[in-house]
């Protein structure tokens, strides 16, 4: 009890990203840290299957049905869901070690996901990628050209369900150019390191000399 309320006022700030499948979110957060490597992404565990190019601990800890459900019961996951028939979990004793520390924490998650978080952590900024159109969606599904006209009809499917939670996030992206959406997600980072609240924590004894209340 006590460690959470250390977790919460940690100077680091927790993001959430979550995007309909093909929207581009794994990218750009992959530019973003390559932008910025003070920010920690979160592996998640997942019961899926490596896909081509995939390695375990990289992209995922990829875990077996009864190693997930092993760890759900021993409550090692700051949250978990199913998604596309597939279990994806956080782990919450990375999240609390780095939020300890000090370190801004990225999750890539879906929205379900990002519910339980948010109950965790009210100061969460979540951010939620938009493609600029549904025609635009299932043109970069397909042009992806590894999947089957079925699976591309079953994402795009999840894709409206998925898009219906974009009004429970703090910001909106909507990815048209790479570039801009780029940046106008590192500007979300930016400004949330600016905060008062998280300023006053991260410079305690600078506010204190020029006489800030803190
Ligand atoms: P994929 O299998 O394509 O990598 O991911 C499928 C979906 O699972 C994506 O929407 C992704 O954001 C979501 N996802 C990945 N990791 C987690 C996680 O740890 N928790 C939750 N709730 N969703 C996740």
């Amino acid at each position: 009890m006590e460690q959470t309320a250390q977790v919460k006022t940690s100077a680091g700030r927790l993001f959430m990203v979550t995007a309909p499948s093909g929207a581009g979110k794994s990218s750009l957060v992959k530019a973003l840290l390559a932008r910025d490597a003070s920010i920690k992404l979160s592996i998640s565990h997942t019961t899926r299957a490596p896909r081509p190019g995939e390695e375990n601990g990289r992209e995922y800890h990829f875990v077996t049905v009864e190693d997930f459900e092993a760890s759900k019961a021993n409550d090692e996951f700051l949250e978990w869901a199913l998604v596309h028939g597939n279990y994806y979990g956080t782990s919450r004793v990375w999240i609390e070690e780095q939020m300890r520390a000090g370190n801004d924490v990225l999750l890539e998650i879906d929205w379900q996901g990002a519910r339980q978080v948010r109950q965790q952590f009210p100061d969460v900024l979540g951010v939620f990628i938009l493609p600029p159109s549904l025609q635009i969606l299932a043109e970069r599904l397909n042009k992806r050209g590894t999947d089957s006209q079925e699976v591309i009809a079953k994402r795009l499917k999840g894709a409206g369900a998925e898009i219906e939670h974009a009004t429970d996030f703090e910001f909106v992206i909507i990815n048209d150019d790479f570039e801009t959406a780029l940046n106008e997600l590192n500007a979300v980072v930016t400004a949330a390191r600016l905060t008062c609240k998280t300023q006053a924590v991260r410079h305690r004894q600078q506010f204190i000399d020029l006489g800030v209340p803190v």
